[in-house]
């Protein structure tokens, strides 16, 4: 009996400009072709039949094999700042978040890299219902094509600081670096583009080793262990301790400054002694604290650090010698925390 085979295409966007160009080359197309197409995909042309430059035979091959993914807007929501956040729906019906901001330098992006998230930080909106899946790199990049094609925006900034766990989603974030830093394509400079992990400490290590000029921010949140173990459960597998060698690892290796994030919640980690224990921990690292004044989350018992206790707790981490910043709050009229545009969509699909 003779099989029939169901050809599946792929999002040519999940490619590597290494990828395409061994691709190419393996079917005995030109080198230079890999050029041609990855600075078509990138100037955002939705068809290969767009790519004038192509000859036919190559235009067949691509859309044999491949086609172009679009992520589209199902909803948006712009705060009285003119921060914006979207939400965007992808091919098989999953949705994720990112959040456009603007900043004195320009605009800045906090894409998602996965679709829900298993590290289960009691803080988050986007914790239930768990890890969804990983993101491909192709979606990441469509996050921020995405946003710029809808508001006719350039973006100069990325933070992968939405929903998931970047390096839960190693490799596909990798891909997404490399892709979106490549100067023939959207070409956004690496010292542009922060990372944050919640402290998956194999991780840090393996990163520090890529030698990438990229900035990684640590959630920490708490310096005492009991009270993280609560916050992150990560916490209950690589403790402080081992998180901070990790730390250590990676300034050694890069050179580079880490910026911990520390949400204040009122009562939890934002006491005078909670602001010695960070400063104990953290003074003589090539650091920088950023202090995060928590959005409150709708089902969760915790709410914001009172000004003054934010006030005493910064200034216990300057006297310290700590630099240390207050984030600007943004979008806090819109639905606050990450994870909770994708929360109310699901809960209306339900409903
Ligand atoms: S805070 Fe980040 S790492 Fe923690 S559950 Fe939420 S998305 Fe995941």
């Amino acid at each position: 009996m003779m099989e029939v085979g169901i050809m599946v295409k792929s999002n040519i966007k999940n490619l590597t400009y290494e990828e395409l160009e061994r691709l190419l080359v393996d079917k005995g197309f030109p080198r230079y072709r890999a050029n041609q197409i990855f600075k078509w995909i990138y100037k955002d042309v939705e068809e290969f039949e767009d790519m004038n430059n192509l000859p036919k035979d190559i235009i067949n091959y691509l859309n044999d094999n491949f086609y172009i993914g679009i992520a589209r807007v199902i909803d948006k929501q712009q705060s009285k700042d003119g921060t914006i956040k979207y939400l965007l729906g992808l091919e098989d019906n999953n949705a994720v978040e990112c959040v456009l901001m603007k900043y004195k330098h320009g605009y800045s992006i906090c894409i998602s890299s996965q679709v829900g998230c298993r590290m289960n930080c009691s803080f988050c909106a986007s914790t239930e219902g768990g890890l969804v899946r990983n993101l491909r790199s192709g979606e990441m990049i469509e996050e921020i094509m995405a946003v710029e094609r809808e508001s006719g925006i350039k973006i100069s900034n990325i933070v992968i600081m939405g929903i998931g766990e970047p390096f839960d989603n190693y490799d596909e974030v990798m891909k997404f670096l490399r892709t979106i830093n490549h100067r023939d394509g959207i070409n956004i400079g690496m010292r542009h583009i922060t990372i944050s992990t919640s402290g998956l400490v194999p991780a840090i290590y393996k990163f520090a080793d890529e030698n990438l000029q990229c900035n990684l921010a640590i959630s920490l949140h708490s310096a005492k262990d009991e009270i993280r173990n609560k916050l992150m459960p990560i916490n209950r597998k690589y403790n402080i301790a081992e998180l901070m060698k990790a730390c250590d690892y990676y300034i050694e290796k890069t050179n580079r400054r880490i910026t911990f994030e520390y949400a204040l919640i009122d009562g939890i980690n934002d006491s005078k002694e909670d602001a010695k224990a960070l400063s104990r921990l953290l003074k003589g690292k090539l650091c920088h604290i950023n202090l995060i004044p928590i959005n409150p989350v709708k089902g969760n018992e915790y709410k914001r650090s009172e000004l003054n206790s934010i006030k005493e707790f910064m200034k216990i981490i300057k006297d310290n010698g700590i630099p240390v910043t207050l984030r600007r709050e943004l979008g806090t009229d819109i639905e606050g925390a990450c994870g909770q545009l994708r929360k109310s969509y699901l809960n209306d699909s339900v409903n």
